[in-house]
């Protein structure tokens, strides 16, 4: 019998000859249809080899035609769409990091689709005719923006931890207060990136309370560097005692040993009065007398992924001297959209309205409430009867590794739907196009109107409409 069904299997030119195959090859490469059908019939035979009754003869040809059709047809379309695309952040999470973390400012998406459309002078300096750095931009930028005297930027933040360490500390010691050995998104540690700089991790205090004196007992001839790494994904509470930058620097200058702060996420601008928490400035952490900062682009700065660095003059200059840097190197797409999006932070009014993540952070419940009412509005009338949509108060998070313990108080629009649950809807929300992701809270669907934008109200909806079937 399996034997038989195996016979009977169409071949790759009869699958072709079907007529919505075939009208496939008009908009689809051959060879890509062609391996779908491969493909299709391979799990036919396993199907069949394996006992499976489904493929059940009917006159004279095995039942899996349509079957083997229909799923050619979905290959060729899945593998048609790029796997990256545009997604839907209904999440209230403002830094997602599995969804991209920043988006752009449009002043910076318009600067990268200049610059990788046509040639540029990334490397040229248009006034002299000279070589020129592709860095030269940012320096200038970042040296205003924060009175540091240098800077340098590299692929992210990691890296430039990275750099920092074995620049300035290979083969020597660092010191480090237990309660800052961070770990960020599973893949950078700093015991570990230490160990990769060629530096040797010293750590003193305990995980809650660590003071000067604990960095002065183990200072000795071969420290290389203080280290102090900003807590941006957790807290510890209670009874703690953390070191700050500014005791570091004065422990720093006894020894005359430099200070190193990853500041981790790194905002330009104090958000504390929009009623975030209090966290350290760029500018406060460089006042405070800092040797080399380093930060990330693509976190609450609200740019490109890039890992900023910013101190003092002699020691930027040995990081760009390493060949470290070389491999680690921003592209042109990430010096447009860093450069376009500092700029916004000259006026610091026009960063607040113009950089995507500075205003989902600051907008104000009012106008949550009312982009929640004209979301649900129009979701409402796609559901009709098949779903129940409500409005409610709910709290976003930053995200991201920065401002763990903030939770903003926001608008939602929740969706019960009549005939499935709601993990389904947020499941076939997630497979749609565009992908739209929501959270699920006690068998409801929660989409939160911080993290959409205006203009992805029609887009949501027509995405739930298909979704609701
Ligand atoms: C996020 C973070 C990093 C890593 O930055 P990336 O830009 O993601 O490489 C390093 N240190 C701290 C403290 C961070 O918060």
């Amino acid at each position: 019998m399996q034997n038989e069904l195996l016979r009977l299997l169409p071949s790759v030119d009869e699958v072709l000859r079907y007529e919505q195959v075939n009208e496939a090859l008009d908009s689809h490469p051959r060879s890509v249809v062609v391996g779908a059908i491969r493909e299709a019939l391979a799990q036919e035979r396993v199907s069949i080899l394996s006992g499976n009754t489904m493929a059940a003869v009917e006159g004279g040809k095995p039942a899996c035609l349509e079957r083997i059709v229909f799923k050619t047809i979905a290959a060729v379309k899945s593998s048609a769409r790029p796997y990256l695309r545009r997604v839907i952040n209904a999440t209230g999470v403002v830094l997602h990091t599995n969804l991209g973390r920043a988006p752009l400012a449009k002043q910076a998406r318009q600067a990268v689709n200049d610059v990788v459309a046509n040639y540029s002078n990334l490397e040229l300096d248009l006034e002299t005719g000279r070589r020129g750095s592709r860095y030269a931009p940012l320096e200038k930028l970042l040296t205003t923006l924060t009175g540091a005297e240098a800077a340098l930027v590299v692929n992210n933040n990691a890296a430039a931890v990275l750099l920092a360490l074995s620049t300035m500390a290979r083969g020597q010691e660092v010191i480090v207060s237990r309660g800052q050995l961070v770990e960020i998104g599973g893949s950078f540690r700093i015991p570990e990136v230490m160990a990769q700089s060629g530096a040797q991790l010293v750590e003193v205090g305990a995980t809650n309370k660590t003071y000067p004196d604990d960095y002065r007992r183990v200072i000795n001839q071969n420290t290389a560097l203080l280290l102090h790494v900003h807590t941006s994904n957790y807290r510890i509470v209670g009874f703690t005692r953390e070191i700050t930058v500014g005791e570091l620097v004065e422990v720093g200058r006894e020894y005359n040993l430099p200070v190193v702060s990853d500041l981790g996420s790194g905002f330009l601008i104090d958000l504390s009065r929009y009623g975030l928490p209090w966290e350290p400035t760029v500018q406060e952490t460089v006042g405070a007398g800092t040797d080399i900062v380093t930060f990330s682009g693509d976190k609450l700065l609200g740019g490109a992924q890039a890992g900023i660095i910013i101190g003092k003059r002699t020691y930027i200059d040995r990081m760009k001297k390493n060949p470290l840097t070389r491999a680690i190197r921003i592209d042109k797409m990430t010096v447009a959209a860093l450069e376009v999006t500092l700029r916004l932070y000259l006026d610091e009014e026009q960063a607040l309205v113009e950089v995507p993540t500075l205003k989902m952070l600051t907008v104000p419940m009012s106008q949550l409430q009312q982009k929640a009412s004209e979301l649900a509005a129009l979701l409402r009338e796609v559901a009709g009867s098949r779903a129940l949509v409500q409005l409610e108060e709910s709290l976003s998070a930053v995200g991201g590794g920065a401002m763990p313990t903030a939770a903003l108080p926001t608008a939602v629009v929740v969706i019960q739907p009549g005939k499935s649950s709601a993990s389904e809807l947020q499941e076939a929300l997630r497979r749609g196009e565009p992908a739209v992701m929501g959270r699920v809270q006690e068998d409801k669907l929660l989409l939160d109107v911080r993290t959409i934008a205006d203009g992805e109200f029609q887009l949501l909806a027509g995405a739930f409409a298909k979704a609701l079937k």
